[in-house]
């Protein structure tokens, strides 16, 4: 089978790709399992001196690297070079601090000693989407690797241009070979992968279908899984927020990665005194976008990924307008671009509200008070974050108990960070990545007892 990954700005070929066959695969799932033996008894300084060497290639090669995320997906050339330079971080980070979240845990019991050991299972096999293409697979391998185990990866089908520099990062970071591997294999595989007996573990970033799909694999073969999948965030704006700071974050918040983020903000939840004002500053600033080729330096809004991608957002758009949304700007689509759009009196009911809208789409949401708002908030299906802008700090913390969302961020749009744990709730998924809780989702926590 063979795979083409296409530029989104100009339909042109960006690379071809043939797949495995069946014995590639085999041997490849064979070696992950082999490799693990050796892999989790090198040590960890010499783990954390791989990891940082892998920092080190992602930043010396960040234009290369940007390029191909560029080139496959359409984000800007600005925010692809962030990227890269955040997946250094993360390797840094895990470096740096894998020896401190693995270290045994003494617990006092009535044993003469007991305590917690912390070791590696074996190869986790990973299942990434397009959006992120260089980070969603960072923010696993690094703490993943690092605790010991190995990784197989079956990227999204297209930016494969972008599987291959990631493994090309850790071969040339000097990685014993097998410890990460790329797939190059339809999805229709999972289930082989999953099956193998090297793989302990699956982790999916994408959306709920795939999740669910790959989540019943992992359960009927008894292994571990983690699903990171969709979002429709809420961005609330209380009364006595700085209208001007809240906006300016706001524009950010959903207009990054051209809207594509599954922790963008989403539903704009403003209290109805503020609503007027707050739509006319956003609106501004959205009009002051520049949209452009993506690898333009000043490109602010690129493409979406690809044309099937633009479809779905233009026609949730139209079902919201055809059940009463009104349309404040925007609103146009052109193969694989999507004018930045912004919807008013968006209620539930509407695909703007109860859907994730992958783009640049801004619903706003009148809401009678602060209850009000964290209200139609939760009447959401999914729950990976919320933002509260107001200059209330100790009430917006007392209030943090009203979200069930996996985070909840005041003054700042929800973003990942190395340092703290990320996730979601509800069809958002389970499981945590960064952090300790990252590391510790891939490990066997072993109880040691000695009378
Ligand atoms: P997607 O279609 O679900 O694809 C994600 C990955 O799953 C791809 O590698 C895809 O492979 C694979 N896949 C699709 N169907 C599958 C199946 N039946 N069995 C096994 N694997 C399957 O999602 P996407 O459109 O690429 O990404 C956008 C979605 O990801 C959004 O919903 C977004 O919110 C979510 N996301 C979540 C997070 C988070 O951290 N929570 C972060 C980023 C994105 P193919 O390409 O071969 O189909």
């Amino acid at each position: 089978m063979e795979f083409k990954s296409i530029n989104p700005y100009n339909g042109q070929e960006v690379g071809h790709y043939t797949s495995h066959s069946q014995s590639e695969l085999t041997s490849k799932l064979d070696k992950a399992g082999k490799v693990f033996h050796s892999w989790r008894n090198v040590s960890l300084s010499e783990r954390a001196n791989l990891m940082m060497k892998a920092g080190k290639v992602l930043k010396d090669n960040v234009e290369e690297y940007a390029k191909m995320i560029t080139l496959e997906m359409g984000k800007p050339i600005k925010e692809s070079r962030a990227e890269v330079n955040k997946c250094a971080w993360v390797c840094e980070y895990y470096a740096t601090n894998a020896e401190q979240f693995l270290k045994d845990e003494i617990i006092e019991t009535d044993a003469q000693k007991s305590l917690v050991k912390h070791e590696p299972i074996g190869c986790v096999f990973a299942v990434m989407p397009w959006n992120f293409p260089f980070w969603q697979v960072f923010r696993y391998a690094a703490p993943t690797l690092m605790a010991g185990n190995t990784g197989v990866l079956k990227h999204a089908a297209n930016v494969f241009g972008c599987a291959e520099k990631i493994e090309e990062v850790f071969t040339k970071a000097g990685f014993p070979e097998g410890v990460f591997q790329n797939l190059i294999v339809h999805h229709d595989q999972s289930e082989k992968i999953i099956s193998h007996p090297s793989v302990k573990a699956v982790t999916l970033t994408g959306s709920e279908r795939a999740g669910s799909a790959v989540a019943a694999l992992a359960g009927k073969y008894l292994k571990k899984s983690l699903l990171e999948l969709g979002g429709s965030n809420a961005f609330i704006v209380w009364e006595d927020a700085d209208l001007d700071q809240a906006v300016k974050t706001a524009v950010s918040a959903r207009m990054m990665n051209c809207g594509q983020s599954c922790i963008a903000a989403k539903r704009f939840i403003l209290i109805e005194s503020i609503y007027d004002e707050f739509v006319s500053k956003f609106t501004k600033a959205i009009t002051e976008l520049k949209s452009a080729d993506p690898m333009n330096e000043e490109t602010e809004i690129g493409t979406l990924a690809r044309k099937d991608l633009a479809d779905e957002l233009h026609e949730q758009i139209q079902k919201s307008l055809d059940l009463g949304a009104k349309l404040i700007h925007g609103g146009k689509q052109k193969e694989c671009y999507h004018e930045p759009t912004i919807l008013g009196d968006v209620k539930p009911g509407m695909p703007a509200f109860d859907e994730e809208t992958f783009g640049p789409l801004a619903a706003m949401i009148k809401a009678k008070d602060e209850i009000d708002a964290f209200r139609l908030s939760e009447l959401s299906a999914y729950g990976l974050g919320v933002t509260v802008c107001t200059t209330n700090i100790e009430k917006a913390l007392s209030m943090s108990n009203q979200v069930s969302d996996g985070a909840y961020f005041i003054n700042e749009f929800v973003k990942s960070d190395p340092r703290l744990p990320f996730g979601g709730t509800k069809k958002s998924g389970y499981g945590r990545e960064l952090a300790k809780d990252g590391m510790m989702e891939f490990i066997n926590r072993k109880t040691i007892y000695i009378k």
